[in-house]
């Protein structure tokens, strides 16, 4: 559901950086609709679920209906455009081993270690 672009990364490792090529997983408009929509349904399911508690329900309830549409929004607004994962290859900072990452999915900063010295990096798509 993801649009590709490529880019580039920077690694840092205890202080030394390194940049590198990268493909950054980008949310398209679609994805992050759906993400609304899903955002707005359980809100409003959460927001009934509370009918059955006695006192809170006068609030709740409309409360949450009120502001499910908004978190929906909220949510569609956010996820638009916003980076989703990334893979790339860098060159190690702290030894210039060349490293190959992969994050599937998450958002930036990246955490990691090279394969070679075992020194923890952070990657940041650029
Ligand atoms: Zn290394």
């Amino acid at each position: 559901m993801c649009t590709e672009a490529n880019g580039q990364l920077r690694v840092i490792s205890n202080g030394k950086e390194a940049k590198g090529a990268a493909h950054i997983h980008i949310i398209t408009q679609r994805e992050a609709l759906i993400r609304g929509l899903k955002t707005f349904g359980l809100t409003v399911l959460a927001a009934l679920c509370t009918i059955i508690i006695p006192g809170v329900h006068f609030l709740s309830v409309p409360g949450g209906l009120i502001a499910a549409p908004l978190i929906g929004i909220m949510v569609f607004l956010k996820s638009r455009g916003a980076i989703d994962g990334m893979s790339g290859t860098f060159h190690c900072p702290q030894c210039g081993q060349s490293n190959a990452m992969e994050y599937q999915e998450g958002k930036p900063p990246y955490f990691g270690s090279c394969t070679s010295c075992k020194n923890p990096c952070q990657v940041f798509p650029e």
